[in-house]
């Protein structure tokens, strides 16, 4: 598909030309939005007179509804409200990047704005002091729509080498995981690392350490960094949890841990919260992707490192688990768990929500 990597192949050195003009007071500052497929983003940009300091300094805006699935024609406008500020790696100081959450015509919010309960949940838990780290995994496709460097009739060769490796032979696509590195530091995002996955063209990051709803206001932003460093490069992310069948899936581990768990005999403390997510496993298999669970039906097949989508296991180290309590944790005695189960195109307010009500509310909220 020729388009897909139009936009890439236009002259860069024109546009360092132009990016290099001074702008006054000005400043760019782009609204990133959930729309109403509730996985995809969308962004617009308008000018402010000055460089915001903070959140409040950026006014809210408003969208079309009706061009993104979130509103009939006839009464189309929505609101977009700022919540959180980070710099614009792409235009640089002194532009913004400001994730929004999405509120209809009378002030409720959109159906795929799923921040706002989120919320409540993470003030009401406060005290908890709830710590989340989550790894989004993500696949490269090329233009061909094969994953980026797959051969255009075959396949690679079977999985084993590609994990974290090294080799132009076996790590395809570095560049696009660098970029996104130095742009997600530049931007403020907390990323905490990045490795290469087991499939080849599939890489992962990790969000975090965040409290609370930080987790998932940054792993969002980072997403929208992802798409546009891919665009810089002609070829597209994608976040299906399982693009190919017989290769590993991609998953959103979310690593959790509460002030307890990360105390002196917090093992303790994990292991209550593991007998109450093991009660709630269905619950929780239906947030944990957008399509209720359609989507990690593909993926959680008890094979290529994942547990069986029908039932719930945990285990120290054991990556075929639902839960994993990693090995250091295990031995320590203390500090937090791994929830393997999160499809790579979660959202994560839902799913931290959902960790956090079974944990800790003993309720459906
Ligand atoms: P894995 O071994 O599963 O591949 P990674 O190294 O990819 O793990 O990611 C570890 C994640 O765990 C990071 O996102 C990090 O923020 C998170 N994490 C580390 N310590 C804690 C903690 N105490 N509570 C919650 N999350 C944590
Ligand atoms: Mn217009
Ligand atoms: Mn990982
Ligand atoms: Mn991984
Ligand atoms: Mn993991």
């Amino acid at each position: 598909m020729e388009t897909l990597s139009i936009s890439s192949r236009l002259n860069k050195t024109v546009r360092e030309q132009y990016m290099k003009l001074p702008q006054g007071e000005s400043c760019m500052v782009t609204y990133i939005w959930i729309d109403g497929t509730g996985t995809e983003l969308r962004s617009k940009t308008k000018t402010l007179d000055r460089e915001p300091k903070d959140i409040e300094d950026i006014p809210i805006w408003n969208f079309d509804g009706s061009s993104t699935d979130q509103a009939k024609d006839s009464n189309s406008d929505m609101n977009i409200v700022p919540v959180a500020m980070f710099r614009d790696p792409f235009t640089l100081d002194p532009n913004k990047l400001v994730l929004c959450e999405v509120y209809k015509y009378d002030n409720t919010p959109a159906e795929t704005n799923h921040r706002v309960s989120c919320k409540l949940v993470m003030d009401e838990l406060k005290e908890h002091c709830l710590w989340f780290g989550m790894e989004q995994e993500y696949t490269l496709f090329g233009a061909d729509e094969r994953p980026f460097g797959w051969p255009a009739n075959g396949y690679p060769k079977p999985q084993g080498p590609y994990y974290c490796s090294v080799g132009a032979n076996n790590a395809y696509g570095r560049d696009i995981m660098e970029c996104h590195y130095k742009a997600c530091l530049y931007a403020g995002i907390k990323i905490y690392g990045t490795n290469a996955e087991v499939m080849p063209s599939q890489w992962e990051f990790q969000v975090g350490t965040c409290e609370g709803i930080e987790i998932g206001d940054h792993l969002w932003v980072s997403r929208y960094l992802l798409h546009r460093v891919c665009e810089d490069f002609g070829v597209v992310a994608s976040l299906d949890p399982k693009p190919l069948k017989e290769w590993n899936g991609a998953g959103c581990h979310t690593n959790v841990s509460t002030k307890q768990m990360r105390e002196e005999g917090g093992l303790h403390h994990i292991n209550l919260a593991i007998d109450k997510l093991k009660k709630k496993h269905s619950d929780h298999i239906r947030v944990y992707d957008p399509a209720g669970g359609d989507d990690n039906k593909r993926r959680l097949t008890g094979r290529h490192e994942t547990s069986s989508i029908h039932t719930f296991s945990s285990a120290v180290a054991d990556r075929g688990c639902s839960i994993r309590i990693p090995r250091q944790v295990g031995e320590e005695g203390k500090g937090y768990f791994e929830d393997r189960r999160p499809a790579s195109n979660c959202d994560p307010y839902m799913v931290i929500k959902a960790i956090a009500c079974t944990c800790l509310l003993d309720s459906d909220k």
